[in-house]
């Protein structure tokens, strides 16, 4: 049990602190739930023993100020534990693991969530991305306890900045005020947001805290006289009305004041010239009432009056508010509420499922908190106002993002599902186009791999690099995929000019010239004959198929550009071959029908739009098109054409286990990968399937046809060409 010095000499600070905690927790949770709290201190004290703060008391402290603050908030208990326990993962060698095995996959997890909170952190650099960097918050706790935690951990942080050197004081405040307030105020928590705001305002600003602190003290003196003679008139007149209330002048923050002041440029006496109160009653029925007799009291100020409990604030905040003239000309703001409105204007989401009912299972937290947001949803869409909320809030807790870092530390948001490939792009259309693959947290990974919240991208890019068709398939984001389109178009366009430029002058050959042996007139004339605007389009419709690159040829050749083109039957008889490689690219295709390949007699066709597609010279098809010679030409294999070509066999084995496994080694044992395999026929003795596999050329195909011949489950094996 726990070890609590004898004489108060000898109580260390911790000491103190951890009994404050189990007086707090002693008000919702049993004995066995505190005895557990407990265990976490010590195994937390054990942890970070030798570990001091910069004030100089034992590390321990900082948890357990934290888990305190959270006790106030009657945080459940694992909540609790996860708060003693929060910095030893990050900064002890204890593990998540030992978290699981010492307490439960619950608190390990929790622990976890705020190690990753904090890492966070400390990763983004950019001071600008403060909205991203809250989503990505939102977005990474998937426990809301995790986020609750780290607001206090942030909080007891700003109250302990002490020896700190200003510079990283300065720093640290204006984070909070970016990116922990608004968080708290997102949740309904003003609580710890007002105590974040005030922190972090005196930290930055510890002049201008100063003079508006000491005007305030001022101004409450000055006003003392007129406060009480308004709150005893309000008093009576409810106690004379029958509503038992209660009245508390209220003072605006200091924070609060500064921002007025800033926002609406207005001078300090402006600030002070109201006098603010807060009515709290215990059903809704009472608040209405007790305007109503606050509206007999003073007059109401004309359209001040608002009604926040039929249509409640974004972040779920309910009250009556009204202004009134009162004596002296004064105006008088009144907030009427209700008790448990109250809980939750300050608490907010925690109020909300902290102070239900005692016997609510710790299961049902997140239940709980997604029941509040969707009631958020629900008041915001009646409310039908800032619509951008709803939108905030459903990226934050109920993601449709990811958001992922650079390795510089900005944050780069991306829609779920997205992959390295939309990152890339994301970053600049440059890296995209370029992406070989990437690192996530230093691990190498396929451009394919979807991203998950809070990792480290580095894409790595070659010069020779470019966009896959393929990635289409992996692509979300709207840039990536026009990027990528348009770099292939692009691309495409490019190829398409240089064939048709090739097509263009082997014509021209056959009549012993160049294209640059031609007139520019005439270039001219034929451009304006065939309604082109540039010789590139010319050629670029040429490659792509659209026109007959003889006719072309004809017409810059022939006298009359106007004239008709006499077809000559054997205009193909006396040209020289287009000579391939079958890698060209986009508008050099390969016939799907008969898969030509290196050594295999072939023949090209137009295929308007699209460019040429080469078939196998036996290939059904061919013999069909060739019947009109103009659409055709001549096309030869290179003698360096190296690549991976697919071919398809049709083969007849016998059909028995194991028999494909050994013609798929044989295969690969030939330096071939089978890229398709479909069962046409089979029967109980026979199965007839077509493979689809690679080869380098003729010679290699022949070879592996053979030894797949030689197998004893073969049957019958013949190429497929058409
Ligand atoms: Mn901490």
């Amino acid at each position: 049990m726990l070890e609590i010095a004898d004489t108060l000499e000898l109580e260390r600070p911790q000491d103190k602190l951890i009994r404050r905690l189990c007086a707090t927790l002693s008000g919702y949770l049993d004995q066995s739930q505190i005895d557990d709290c407990i265990h976490a201190y010590e195994f937390g004290a054990a942890a970070h023993s030798g570990q001091f703060r910069k004030s100089g008391e034992a590390y321990i402290c900082h948890p357990v100020s934290v888990a305190i603050s959270l006790a106030e908030m009657r945080m459940d208990v694992n909540g609790i534990m996860a708060a003693i326990l929060h910095d030893v993962i990050e900064d002890t060698p204890v593990t998540k693991k030992e978290l699981t095995k010492q307490f439960s996959a619950e608190v390990a997890e929790l622990v976890d969530g705020v190690t990753k909170l904090t890492q966070i952190d400390s990763k983004s650099h950019a001071e600008t991305q403060a909205e991203n960097v809250r989503k990505m918050f939102l977005a990474m706790a998937k426990d809301l306890r995790v986020i609750m935690v780290k607001l206090a951990d942030r909080l007891h942080n700003m109250q302990t900045l002490g020896a700190m050197p200003a510079e990283a004081k300065r720093r640290i405040a204006r984070e909070t005020l970016d990116i922990y307030a608004p968080i708290a105020n997102r949740l309904g928590m003003s609580n710890i947001r007002h105590k974040l705001e005030a922190l972090s305002f005196e930290t930055m600003y510890p002049r201008r805290h100063a003079v508006l602190k000491n005007a305030v003290r001022k101004a409450r003196g000055n006003r003392r006289k007129i406060v009480d003679t308004i709150e005893s008139s309000i008093k009576n007149r409810m106690e004379q009305a029958g509503l038992p209330c209660e009245v508390v002048g209220r003072e605006k923050d200091i924070y609060s004041i500064y921002q007025k002041m800033l926002n609406k440029k207005i001078s300090l006496d402006d600030v002070f010239d109201v006098y603010a109160f807060r009515i709290f009653c215990d059903n809704v029925d009472a608040c209405y009432r007790i305007l109503g007799a606050v509206h007999n009291l003073y007059k109401p100020i004309p359209g001040r009056f608002k009604d926040y409990i039929a249509l409640p604030k974004a972040n779920g905040y309910q009250s009556l508010h009204t202004i009134l003239m009162g004596p002296y000309g004064v105006p008088i703001e009144i907030q009427i509420r209700t008790h448990e409105m109250h809980r939750m204007a300050e608490s907010g989401i925690a109020a909300h499922w902290l102070y239900k009912s005692e016997d609510d299972k710790t299961e049902k937290f997140q239940a709980r908190a997604n029941e509040w947001l969707r009631d958020l949803l629900e008041i915001q869409k009646s409310a039908g106002d800032s619509l951008e909320f709803i939108d905030n809030l459903k990226v934050d807790l109920f993601p449709q993002e990811v958001f992922v870092f650079t390795p510089k530390g900005g944050i780069i948001k991306i829609p779920r599902g997205g992959t390295v490939i939309d990152f890339a792009y994301a970053v600049h259309t440059d890296i995209g186009n370029a992406c070989v693959s990437a690192r996530i947290d230093k691990q190498l990974v396929p451009l394919q791999t979807k991203l998950e919240n809070g990792v480290t991208v580095e894409v790595i890019t070659a010069s020779w690099a470019r966009p896959n068709p393929l990635w289409l398939n992996y692509v979300v984001t709207a840039k990536a995929r026009s990027s990528i389109r348009n770099y292939l178009k692009h691309f495409k366009q490019k190829e398409a000019i240089s064939l048709g430029r090739r097509l263009l002058e082997k014509e021209l050959q056959t009549m012993h010239l160049h294209l640059e042996n031609i007139d520019e007139e005439r270039i001219q004339a034929v451009l304006k004959v065939t309604s082109m605007h540039s010789l590139d389009e010319l050629l670029e419709d040429i490659g792509l198929g659209n026109k007959m690159p003889f006719l072309i040829a004809k017409r810059l050749t022939q006298d009359n550009v106007h004239g008709a083109i006499k077809l000559d039957d054997n205009v193909q008889s006396q040209k020289t071959p287009l000579i391939i490689k079958g890698t060209e690219g986009m508008v050099i295709n390969l016939a799907k029908c008969c898969r030509p390949i290196p050594g295999d007699s072939i023949i090209g066709f137009f295929n308007p739009g699209k460019g040429i597609v080469v078939h196998h010279c036996e290939c059904r098809n061919s013999t069909e098109v060739r019947k009109k010679p103009i659409n055709w030409l001549d096309v030869e294999w290179s003698q360096d054409a190296v690549g991976d070509f697919p071919a398809e066999l049709r083969i007849e084995i016998l059909n028995q286990r194991g028999s494909l496994a050994t013609i798929a080694s044989t295969i690969s044992e030939l330096d071939s990968n089978i890229e398709n395999v479909t069962v046409v026929d089979q029967d109980d003795r026979v199965s007839v399937d077509l493979i689809t596999l690679t080869v380098k050329d003729r010679v290699h195909l022949a070879q592996i046809m053979r030894r797949l011949k030689e197998l004893s489950v073969v049957i019958k094996i013949t190429r497929v060409k058409a």
